[in-house]
């Protein structure tokens, strides 16, 4: 291949509120296909709002949002901007999957349903094949015993699993985590970690979103340290975690350690 592939998101300069609350003033990022980028920060300093903003499910007011180098069009301005078209966020959406700190999994469906759930009703996908699917991620994330119990059988670390599976089986060009260690307690944690630095050695496109520096230092190409709302210091973990230059990110990781 000569051509270089598109980073498969680009962030340029974005913008956003909640009414008079500037959440993200200025924010560029770029997730170049095979790495994986990590956002620390403070609670409140933007890190979800950004994520969100990504996946559209989030406006934004002011900057641009491009998938796989598309840029998403936009109607109106300011407050009242908003994606104009509707497929393409749903191409973006599905392409950008997101595991959250709360797993989220529907408790009326079983672990298998939840996987198979969004490609058979939003992607169309035949559930033979989709079935197939789903149980393959669930094997790899290592619950494949677990296809048949309800989330509330299972336990934090393997219910946060499942959603790994669930976003693997949308077959997504990136997934979005959301602290997904979070709510885990410690023991627990080191088994979504692991299914998340196997993600990261297949070279999967991730941006995540995490309180854990050892995991952000471990599986990186990339950090970004956001201070409300703007980029206060990125650079590879070794650089950031190993010779950090602004005071703020100092005072950080040393809160954290
Ligand atoms: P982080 O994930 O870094 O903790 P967030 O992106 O969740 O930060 O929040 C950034 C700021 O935006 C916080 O001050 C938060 O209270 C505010 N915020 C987040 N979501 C909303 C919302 N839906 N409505 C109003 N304010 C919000
Ligand atoms: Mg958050």
């Amino acid at each position: 291949m000569t051509t270089t592939a598109p980073p498969v998101i680009e962030i340029r300069d974005l913008h956003k509120s909640y009414g008079a609350l500037e959440v993200l003033r200025g924010v560029s990022l770029l997730a170049p296909r095979g790495h994986v980028v990590s956002l620390i920060g403070s609670s409140g300093s933007g890190k979800s709002t950004l994520l969100r903003c990504c996946n559209l499910l989030e406006d934004s007011q002011q900057g641009e949002v491009v998938f796989e180098g598309e840029p998403v069009r936009w109607r109106g301005e300011g407050m009242a901007r908003h994606p104009a078209d509707r497929a393409q966020v749903t191409r973006i959406r599905t392409n950008l999957s997101m595991v959250f700190q709360q797993f989220n999994l529907w408790s009326h469906m079983t672990i298998l349903q939840n996987v198979m759930e969004a490609p058979v009703t939003v992607l169309k996908r035949a559930p033979a094949e989709v079935e197939a699917k789903a149980r393959g991620y669930l094997a790899k994330v290592g619950i494949g015993d677990k296809a048949d119990c309800w989330p509330a059988q299972l336990s934090g670390g393997q219910q946060q699993r499942a959603a790994i599976a669930r976003a693997l089986c949308m077959e997504p060009r990136a997934l979005l985590f959301d602290e997904p260690t979070s709510a885990l307690d410690p023991e627990l944690e080191q088994e979504v970690v692991k299914v998340i630095k196997a993600l990261a050695e297949e070279g999967r496109t991730m941006l995540i979103v995490t309180h854990d520096m050892r995991l952000a230092a471990d599986v990186s190409d990339h950090v970004v340290f956001l201070h409300k709302g703007l980029i206060e210091e990125e650079g590879p973990p070794d650089t950031l975690f190993g010779a950090p230059r602004s005071e703020r990110l100092r005072q950080f990781l040393s809160a954290t350690r």
